[in-house]
């Protein structure tokens, strides 16, 4: 649940650190510490190479799939979902309650409660404290405990210690060999994975076999979907471990943290799965922030687009990389929650599939922390190429742009806190020097706030509505900035504003 550090996804983030509008891929913090996002959400275009998707991936997806009634669902289950016993019975129950959810995508054990350690947090101290040539024997015995334990729980007759000593010599021999940590933090989804397998009694396929990643460490979508669809030829179900898969040199690879969520994905796509079930700990995409307004509603269905708008405003939900294989295939993803599997949860569907929404709005999300850099400079709008100029020095400085709202002799550039942390005199000094602004003035402490909606382009009155709503709680617009989709109309607000934005807007709109 937000804030209670159980389980990150399926929620909103209030701080500015998660995504950002302008390709630039977060890996976010290794050990899970603060805020945690799966996002990068830069825009890739289905077609287009991105992080993780070496060869292009088309639009239609490949021939020779079955297309009958019979299509499996393909299950992912987070971390919290396994984290103990008692969570590992509810997933049984919930896979073997329709004999269709053959293919099973765990995660590695999270936190039982919110002080505990997630196992892949205790991976990567182990590799390390190897790669350091120290002893890692006690975060490798928390490992072999929890493993242990649940094995024991669950009364399983698997023979759990041969394979935690692989792990152990494995990540040694990793980290004697200088390669990273990937293998070591891949033995906690491998782990559970044979952990599950025996509880579901069905066979457990190595990631390493089927999820194939090219020389640059990128997904190899052709080789990945041919090695899956040989390997579950004649079988009923099966359990994948998420997560990793290997590279050409068949050595281990993992995703950025989150990355079980690719990979069910990825497997839903090969096997043309009918649902891309993602079990969690809770129920579906709330419309906003929990902490900001008292048990939001949740989001019945969703547009893959709503939900990147979403998501880059601050709302974690799926690791961004994972709405690719999905969208492309037209796969619907369904975001269950393992503690209440009665409840319907959210879909996310293609705009064609889009059942009408229960409100004017799909959801509202937003993020704090922004500072705008102001410009002006007279006959702007005559001055060929003078934007271009303004943004390129943004760029030679590495920073990444998030809006540019423009006058006719101004101009204001959008950045996040983080981006320009350090580096802010010195920027401001190389756009006065390159182009001799009349004037230049930076205006911190902005908060952006989405309000995102299918619905929105066809229905007159909705910004009146939002800027009525606004301008009734007293809050004053800094800036507006409407996509060009008209999925969402974005606003600026001072950071203080924030809540009571939020708040007002979803009154206005949601009840
Ligand atoms: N176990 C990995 C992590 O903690 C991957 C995942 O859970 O999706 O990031």
């Amino acid at each position: 649940m937000p804030g209670t550090g159980v389980e990150p996804a399926r929620s909103f983030t209030s701080t500015a650190t998660s995504t950002r509008r302008v390709c630039q891929f977060r890996h976010p913090g290794r050990y899970g510490a603060g805020q945690y996002s799966k996002s990068c959400l830069h825009q890739h275009p289905v077609g287009r190479r991105n992080r993780y998707f070496s060869r292009p991936v088309s639009s239609t997806p490949p021939p020779n799939r079955p297309s009958d009634p019979a299509r499996p669902i393909v299950c992912k289950f987070g971390g919290t979902s396994l984290a103990g016993a008692d969570q590992m019975r509810k997933v049984r129950d919930i896979v073997v309650a329709d004999p269709k959810r053959r293919i099973v995508v765990p995660s590695a054990p999270g936190k039982r409660t919110p002080d505990d350690r997630k196992i892949t947090d205790l991976l990567y101290l182990c590799h390390d404290a190897a790669e350091q040539g120290l002893s890692f024997n006690e975060a490798f015995g928390v490992i072999a405990e929890r493993f242990g334990e649940l094995v024991a729980e669950l009364d399983l007759s698997l023979d759990i210690d041969p394979l935690l000593e692989e792990a152990r010599l494995g990540i040694v021999a990793a980290a004697q060999a200088g390669r990273g940590p990937d293998y070591a933090a891949s033995r906690g989804e491998a782990l559970n994975g044979r952990v599950l397998a025996a509880l579901l009694d069905c066979p457990c396929l190595d990631a390493a076999d089927v999820i194939r990643f090219d020389a640059a460490g990128r997904l190899d979508a052709e080789v990945t979907h041919d090695a899956l669809t040989s390997a579950l030829k004649g079988v009923d179900r099966a359990v994948i471990p998420g997560f990793y898969g290997s590279d050409i040199d068949g050595h281990i690879r993992t995703f950025s943290r989150g990355g079980s969520d690719v990979t069910g994905a990825v497997v839903a796509r090969a096997v043309n799965a009918s649902v891309y079930e993602n079990w969690t700990d809770v129920s579906g995409l709330l419309t906003t922030d929990p902490r900001i307004v008292d048990n939001p509603a949740v989001i019945d269905s969703l547009t893959y687009r709503e939900l990147r708008e979403l998501s880059y405003s601050g709302a974690t939900v799926l690791h961004a990389e994972a709405v690719f294989p999905v969208r492309a295939a037209g796969i619907p993803v369904n975001i269950r929650n393992t503690n209440a599997p009665d409840h319907p949860g959210t879909r996310i569907v293609s705009s064609k599939n889009a059942a009408p929404t229960a409100y004017p709005i799909t959801g509202i999300a937003g993020r704090k922390d922004f500072t705008v850099i102001n410009i002006e400079k007279d006959l702007m709008n005559e001055a060929v190429g003078y934007v271009e100029r303004v943004l390129a020095v943004f760029s030679r400085a590495g920073v990444s742009v998030e809006h540019v709202p423009s006058g006719i002799d101004t101009l204001s550039v959008v950045v996040a806190d983080a981006q320009v942390e350090g580096k802010l005199q010195a920027l401001l000094d190389e756009l006065s020097r390159t182009i001799e602004p009349d004037a230049i003035d930076v205006d911190p402490d902005l908060a952006l706030i989405a309000t995102v909606g299918r619905n929105m382009k066809t229905q007159p009155g909705m910004s009146a509505t939002l800027f009525g709503a606004l301008a009734k709680a007293g809050v004053n617009i800094r800036m507006i900035d409407q996509g060009s989709g008209e999925l969402n109309i974005i606003v600026g607000v001072n950071a203080k504003d924030y809540e009571t934005a939020v708040r007002a807007i979803y009154a206005a709109f949601i009840g």
